[in-house]
């Protein structure tokens, strides 16, 4: 599932970590001898270590995308020096089942699913093997052999596989934004750069295959680091990541609560599928929050605002800035065709123009409680907030009240 609201590029920093790393080293010509020794066990160590760690979350994909590359990277220079008539076709299938993996979703056991991933890899193989030379040129016509591009060496075949799967896996990050996307991308570029001249550079080969791994097992422990950290419907951080962050507040700052207001009326009327939307658009514009806000889901449909170093008279026009935002946008829901009764009432009570767009809007009310000599605990600013939000509820709602203060500090206009 996509995480909403969340930007791709951000993803590819920690497994591009690696990758810059292996370019560097491929830079710095005057290598030590130690490490052209080192370096071809490197991917092998990074296999392991990545294997070990999607036994343990149950990966199979990412499992087979390593042994994908690892096994490039282990018969390359074989195959180059045996049957280099075979590269092109290699690279293609390489290239074709590393597009299958990633877009193969885990369904069944890992072991049976890791059974069918080598399982269709071997195949191509074999059949590589068995078709042999004169049958792939056959195949491929003079495409194998005539077709080499002059400047990058690569057979028409295999740019081919490559470009595809360049974009397949391109289109993946783009449409699911999530860490393992960002690291099957990467993986993929450093393969599709070293394997084309693995033959000629297996030590660079080796190189950008541990990297490739790395990559990959960088992006398993992103994965997991998301899974716990993360809302899944709302793409915030949540509750957990809320208690990490309090304990690293200093001496100065301010929490708030939010809350959607009558949203199980909204539920009740709308759906549980709308409410979720609504939850999305909240914590979207609540994402957005200025004056160096945090936002968090908190759980259900509360979420939780973080001004590190600001007081609460400080955070106060931001927040009643995002509560106008939230009260001005207008959301456009599209019509299912066959539509709960009670939702054409509302539809009807609500006086919505157009037959198939139903306009909604949401409000949320605020409390807000800065930290201070009498709240000095997170949990205590928390409770805190928690009485300024049931101020705000029972003041009329869609406001932002501050703990402490005897009136309502803002209210709709
Ligand atoms: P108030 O203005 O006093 O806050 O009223 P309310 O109806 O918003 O308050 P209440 O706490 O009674 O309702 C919260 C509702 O939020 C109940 C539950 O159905 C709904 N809810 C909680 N989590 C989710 C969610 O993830 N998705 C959806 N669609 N609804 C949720
Ligand atoms: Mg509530
Ligand atoms: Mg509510």
């Amino acid at each position: 599932m996509r995480y909403p609201h969340i930007p791709w590029l951000p993803l590819l920093f920690y497994p591009a970590l690696p990758v810059a790393a292996a370019v560097g080293l491929m830079l710095w010509r005057e290598w030590p001898p130690a490490l052209t020794l080192i370096v071809p066990f490197v991917p092998w160590v990074m296999a392991l270590i990545g294997a070990a760690i999607c036994l343990m979350y149950q990966r199979s994909q990412t499992l087979a995308l390593m042994l994908c590359v690892l096994a490039a990277t282990a018969i390359w220079p074989t195959l180059a020096r045996e049957a280099p008539w075979a590269l092109g076709p290699a690279l293609a299938w390489w290239s074709l089942a590393y597009t299958i993996n990633a877009l193969w979703a885990e369904r069944s056991s890992v072991l049976l699913d890791m059974v069918l991933r080598i399982g269709l890899m071997a195949l191509g193989v074999a059949a590589i093997a068995l078709i042999g030379k004169d049958g792939l040129v056959d195949v491929f016509g003079t495409l194998a052999v005539q077709g080499k591009l002059a400047r990058l060496g690569v057979p028409v075949e295999a740019l081919v596989a490559l470009l595809v799967t360049g974009l397949t896996l391109t289109l993946l990050l783009l449409r699911y934004g999530r860490p393992q996307q960002a690291g099957q991308w990467l993986g993929f570029v450093c393969m599709a750069w070293a394997l084309p001249r693995g033959a000629q550079h297996p030590i660079e080969l080796a190189l950008m295959s541990a990297a490739a791994l790395t990559a990959l097992c960088i992006s398993l422990a992103h994965e997991g680091f998301h899974m716990a950290f993360r809302d899944e419907l709302t793409g915030l951080p949540g509750r957990r990541a809320l208690n990490e962050r309090l304990q690293r507040m200093g001496r100065v700052y301010t929490l708030a609560m939010a809350d959607v207001d009558h949203f199980k009326a909204f539920n009740d009327t709308h759906g549980h599928d709308v409410g979720d939307q609504v939850l999305r658009m909240v914590a979207s514009q609540l994402r957005r929050v200025p004056g160096g806000g945090q936002a968090y889901r908190y759980g259900g449909e509360e979420f939780t605002l973080v001004f590190p170093g600001k007081t609460a008279a400080e955070s106060m026009p931001h927040l009643e800035t995002v509560r106008r935002a939230i009260e001005a946008y207008q959301m456009r829901l599209r019509d299912k065709p066959a539509r709960p009764k009670a939702d054409q009432v509302g539809q009807r009570r609500r006086g919505a123009r157009g037959r198939n767009v139903r306009p909604l809007r949401v409000t949320v009310s605020i409390g807000v409680a800065e930290r201070n000599d009498a709240l000095r605990a997170p949990d205590a600013v928390i409770k805190a907030a928690d009485q300024a939000l049931y101020k705000a509820k029972d003041g009329g709602r869609n406001q932002v009240c501050a703990f402490g203060a005897r009136r309502a500090r803002a209210s709709a206009g």
